[in-house]
């Protein structure tokens, strides 16, 4: 923290180098894009939080960070242990019901077995056997049986009342950590499960399999010019294309970071994964972003697509699509190239 601290000092007052500046503020995008939510803000909250510093701190202005990023990291420790603890307090109730009846069935099979034996007594001597102190015992006994079926439902409702909750939290973090809270799509943490899936799959049947990566052309000059709002909007905007053009229940569209967006497409050859990239690109570039005051923001995309080779790693795969998106950039943007 001291050499930070030292290195912040210098910076501010020596002028930082543009490096410095640009590491900053991806260090602080990335911060954004995997916080937790915390009690104080959702993670879209901090997400953008975190942009507009990133974006402040490519101008120079960083006295912010520090107190930010601390506060976060402390929020997000709460909101972790506070889980944590939920999940003890849970088990415990747990045991805690178990251990309880256990302890009550000792007890009563204890005086269910002085019954018993008080019957059994009773039986081996007919001429003694008296019907009232019979009846008596053969009540308590159902009795006792009685009372323990109802206990047991009570316990068995309250714990299925517990773990049905913690089953839809669970399912909710599940969906949570596996979605683009900004625009709906899948997040690069299950793009990164489904490529390897895919790759996998791709193994044993063989079929083919396509890639698109796509990247909004001059992002940062939207940003910049209209304001993280309107950038925000624009991501949606190309997200709501993505979903409409690809539109097969086998196809998996994840938001892969900033303005990166990647479409996995199963037994989809590449002829036709062309035919898909162009069509996206076409339906983007004819839809310009509508905004409440002034024109339609004119918006295109490069896109690289690729087919899975055989006996393809999955990361292999990725860089070669890569590759293509760079070549798209590289010749002039508003292309595709497969
Ligand atoms: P190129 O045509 O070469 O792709 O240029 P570009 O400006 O699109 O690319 P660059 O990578 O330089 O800029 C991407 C910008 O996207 C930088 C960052 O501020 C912005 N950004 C990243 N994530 C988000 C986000 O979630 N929301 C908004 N509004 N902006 C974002
Ligand atoms: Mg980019
Ligand atoms: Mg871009």
């Amino acid at each position: 923290m001291n050499r930070f601290w030292s290195w912040l000092w210098r910076s501010t007052t020596e002028g930082e180098t543009p490096y410095e500046r640009a590491l900053l503020a991806t260090l602080l995008t990335l911060l954004g894009e995997y916080a937790f939510e915390t009690h104080r803000r959702t993670r879209t909250e901090t997400r953008n939080a975190f942009l507009q510093l990133s974006q402040r701190a490519e101008t120079g202005e960083l006295t912010e960070i520090v107190p930010f990023v601390q506060q976060q990291r402390r929020d997000e420790q709460q909101f972790v242990e506070g889980h944590l603890n939920d999940l003890r307090d849970l088990v415990w109730n747990l045991l805690g019901a178990i251990a309880k009846i256990a302890q009550e069935e000792s007890d009563e099979d204890a005086s269910l077995r002085q019954q018993i034996q008080k019957l059994s007594l009773q039986t081996q001597r007919p001429e003694a056997l008296d019907i009232h102190t019979l009846r008596h015992t053969l009540q308590s006994i159902t009795q006792v049986l009685e009372q323990r079926e109802q206990r047991h439902r009570q316990t068995l409702q309250q714990l299925q009342g517990q773990l049905h909750h913690l089953m839809r939290e669970l399912a909710q973090a599940r969906r949570e950590s596996t979605t683009d809270p900004l625009t709906g799509l899948y997040n690069r943490r299950a793009f990164e499960e489904c490529l390897h899936h895919t790759v996998g799959l791709n193994r044993i049947f063989n079929y083919p399999a396509t890639m698109m990566l796509l990247d909004i052309d001059h992002f940062k000059h939207l940003n910049d010019t209209f304001g993280h709002a309107t950038g925000d909007e624009a991501l949606k905007h190309v997200a709501e294309h993505i979903v409409r053009v690809c539109k097969r229940k086998s196809d998996f569209a994840a938001r892969y970071g900033g303005e990166e967006f990647v479409v996995i497409m199963r037994e989809t050859t590449l002829r036709d994964a062309q035919k898909i990239a162009h069509q996206l690109a076409e339906q983007i570039r004819r839809s310009p972003l509508p905004v409440p005051h002034g024109e339609p923001i004119r918006m295109t995309v490069s896109i690289g697509v690729s087919e899975l080779q055989p006996n393809e790693e999955a990361d292999a795969w990725f860089r070669r699509t890569d590759a293509l998106l760079y070549q798209a950039k590289q010749t002039g943007r508003d292309r595709v190239v497969a």
